[in-house]
């Protein structure tokens, strides 16, 4: 049995607390591996390892700083393909999906290797006699990051590259049922030329990430994954003085009008409800055809796609729309909450109870559900399933399917299909949700726009990636001088050089 490490001041490190978490194959529903679960004293290690690095790489140029990353983008190309199945294996995403969660960091890694650009400060030229006004970004110290299963890529990224990139030392604690990715990543950062110590992984659960929570030494805390976590962290961070970001569960409805193309909505639906089971925070869990006419239409289109998906492992390869969920507890937990909606009177309209794959009996697969008449009450439209399975609410009217996204407790993601562009430009408008889509049915905005919903799903001010990661890493720092008159020196005749 494989035992994975810790990677503390750029090495791999056994843990030393005695205690290991299961790393499963889904596919196969092996236990392929066993990760250490830090302890407090742990944790302070990889701390004290951060505080020692950290000074000397926030005095390195930010162009510097910008090549580590550059070279991390060529290492990234280079092993697109090993990753990518580390990353299917311990997941269970199809090898594209994996390859799609390393380049969807790779970007963010792009976008922040424009960090000279911007960290520049802002100044006011003779805001006084002379007196001038300057604004510097500074780095925070240590910062750490706490991440969920569903992305093991790209959510490290979008966390420690602007962190790194910045000038900060970053701890990052992976989800403890896919570790095996983060750790390689951390590699490969060293490969690029990042110092000793400025990216450590600690892989954990509760004990590591109460220690990251109440270290006097960590400025700051990033973390996504579930609501009720998030809550808890965004709390005990706050509290404890920290900076703290947090982002949450999701229940993105998306809306179909009456004049939608509706060959397109049908499709669209099928990779947003289906796509990597179902495991993505940005996933469309609900449909809302606006009028009869237009949900029969809609349903005559989908049943057929979605008794048709093919659901199989990673090694399969094109072969297959969608893998295995996470773990056992995560089957178990989506059969229950299916067999809620058949209790609470949803018409199950595709049942993939029976779902059973040939020699992968032992495999955490799930077959694709399609739920229509859903209700607002029912459970399944109120929790976050996190599987294969897409429930349908028909709305009589366009401002009852707006107000079903507005009055959920989560607003992550949403979308509308239309050939009406007044439609679409007063929902974009009007609903209280972070994202949105037109006719794009996972609006997951790009590096350079930030990324974050509204609502349950979010907790602090700032967004992930784009120009808000780079204030969220950085404080800002605000020097008004004067400078009495003196003499002045001769001239300089060689080209000035930052080097
Ligand atoms: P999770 O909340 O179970 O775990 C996330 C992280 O928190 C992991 O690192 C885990 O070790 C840690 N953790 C778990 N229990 C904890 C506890 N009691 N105390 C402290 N730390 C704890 O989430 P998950 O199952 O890994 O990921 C799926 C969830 O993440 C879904 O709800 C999904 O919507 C959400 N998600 C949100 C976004 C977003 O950007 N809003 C993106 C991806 C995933």
């Amino acid at each position: 049995m494989q035992e994975l490490t810790h990677y503390i001041n750029g090495a791999h490190v056994k843990g030393t607390s005695g205690r290991f978490a299961d790393v499963y194959n889904p596919a196969t529903g092996e236990i392929q591996a066993k990760v250490p679960l830090a302890n407090g004293a742990e944790l302070d290690q990889a701390v004290a390892h951060a505080a020692a690095a950290q000074p000397a790489w926030a005095a390195v140029n930010p162009q510097r700083r910008a090549r580590v990353l550059m070279k991390f983008v060529d290492l990234l190309n280079r092993d697109m393909d090993k990753l990518a199945e580390a990353l299917s294996r311990e997941h269970g995403k199809t090898l594209p999906d994996a390859q799609g969660d390393v380049i969807r960091g790779l970007e963010v890694v792009e976008y922040c290797i424009g960090a000279p650009q911007l960290l520049k400060g802002e100044f006011t030229d003779s805001a006084g006699p002379g007196i001038d006004m300057y604004s510097m970004r500074q780095a925070l110290g240590v910062t750490a990051g706490i991440t969920p299963f569903n992305f093991p890529a790209m959510i490290p990224m979008w966390m420690f590259a602007p962190a790194i990139a910045c000038g900060n030392a970053f701890i990052l604690k992976p989800s403890e049922r896919d570790p095996s990715v983060p750790l390689m990543l951390a590699e490969l950062l060293e490969e690029a030329g990042l110092p000793k110590g400025i990216l450590q992984v600690v892989n954990g659960d509760k004990e590591a990430v109460d220690a990251i929570l109440h270290h006097e030494v960590i400025q700051s805390v990033g973390f996504v994954g579930s609501t009720p976590i998030a809550e808890y962290i965004y709390a005990t961070g706050c509290a404890n003085g920290k900076r703290v970001q947090c982002f949450g569960g999701a229940k993105n409805h998306m809306i179909i009008m009456p004049d939608a193309d509706m060959d397109q909505a049908a499709d669209a639906l099928m990779g947003a409800g289906y796509g990597a089971a179902g495991e993505r925070c940005m996933a469309i869990s609900v449909a809302v055809p606006v009028g009869e006419d237009t949900a029969d239409r809609l349903m005559e289109k989908l049943i057929p796609r979605v008794e048709a998906l093919k659901v199989g492992p990673y090694t399969a390869g094109n072969d297959v729309d969608y893998g295995p969920v996470v773990t056992a507890a995560a089957k178990a937990n989506i059969e229950r909450l299916v067999q809620t909606g058949i209790d609470q009177g949803a018409n199950l309209v595709v049942d993939g109870r029976d779902f059973n794959l040939q020699g992968y009996e032992d495999g955490f697969f799930v077959g694709a559900h399609l739920f229509d008449n859903v209700t607002k009450d029912m459970d399944i439209y109120k929790y976050e399933i996190f599987g294969p399975v897409l429930s349908t609410v028909r709305a009589e009217t366009y401002e009852e399917a707006l107000g079903l996204a507005m009055d959920h407790e989560y607003g992550n993601g949403t979308a509308i299909f239309t050939r009406d562009g007044d439609t679409a430009r007063d929902f974009a408008n009007r609903v209280n949700v972070g994202m949105v889509g037109i006719n794009v049915p996972i609006p997951v905005p790009l590096a350079y726009h930030t990324f974050g919903g509204w609502k349950k799903s979010v907790f602090g001010d700032l967004n992930q990636h784009g120009p808000d990661a780079f204030k969220f890493y950085t404080r800002t720092k605000t020097v008004t001088s004067r400078w009495p008159s003196g003499t002045k020196e001769g001239g300089e005749f060689s080209i000035p050089v930052m080097e």
